[in-house]
């Protein structure tokens, strides 16, 4: 039998909570929506079910292609009457979900901001009870409502950032080939 050196430290690794926002980090870099970028992951059980990020929906043209959300209008959400044309990220993978029929009852989610409070309702709904977020998003009557939801004990939010070593980590493993032996990695 072989005991752990003294001086060994072990290489930090992320945990559930960082593991799954970094993909849901990931999943942001695919949006195709000019307002900014979202990335969703829904989880069970330590298991990813579905991820998405906003965009218009799958068949009609990117923002990001066309150079505008709407003629003249550089943001979705730079008008306060034109809808947005993006699918929301919480939203996009739910249908991803939907369309596989895998059961989001009892999941959680993790997203880059904050739901919205039509993707809120659309999330407990669909039975998902934890939603983990990095960035705050609703204010004033929208809070209230999302603090009702809260007090009524049907979902519960908690937010979540990466740790400095875990970003680090990813960085590294990001920019460099990764499965490589370290010595080669200068
Ligand atoms: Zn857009
Ligand atoms: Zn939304």
């Amino acid at each position: 039998m072989h005991n752990t050196p003294d001086n060994y430290d072990p290489p930090q690794r992320p945990d559930w909570d960082e593991y799954f926002l970094m993909l849901a980090k990931l999943a942001a870099t695919r949006s195709t929506c000019l307002a900014f970028p979202v990335g969703a992951v829904i989880a069970k059980n330590r298991q990813v079910l579905a991820t998405g990020y906003n965009g218009s929906p799958s068949g009609s043209a990117h923002c990001i292609s066309q150079g505008f959300c709407y003629p003249g209008l550089s943001s979705c959400d730079a008008s306060k009457t034109l809808p947005s044309r993006a699918v929301h990220a919480e939203a996009n993978a739910i249908a991803k979900a939907a369309r596989h029929g895998i059961s989001t009852d009892g999941a959680s989610i993790y997203v880059t901001l904050e739901p919205c409070i039509y993707c809120l309702k659309l999330v407990i709904a669909t039975g998902i009870r934890e939603i983990f977020y990095e960035t705050s998003f609703n204010s004033g009557e929208k809070a209230a409502l999302r603090d009702t939801f809260i007090s009524e004990g049907i979902v519960e939010f908690k937010q979540i950032q990466l740790s400095e070593n875990t970003a680090k980590k990813a960085a590294l493993f990001l920019l460099h080939p990764t499965s490589v032996l370290k010595d080669s990695i200068s």
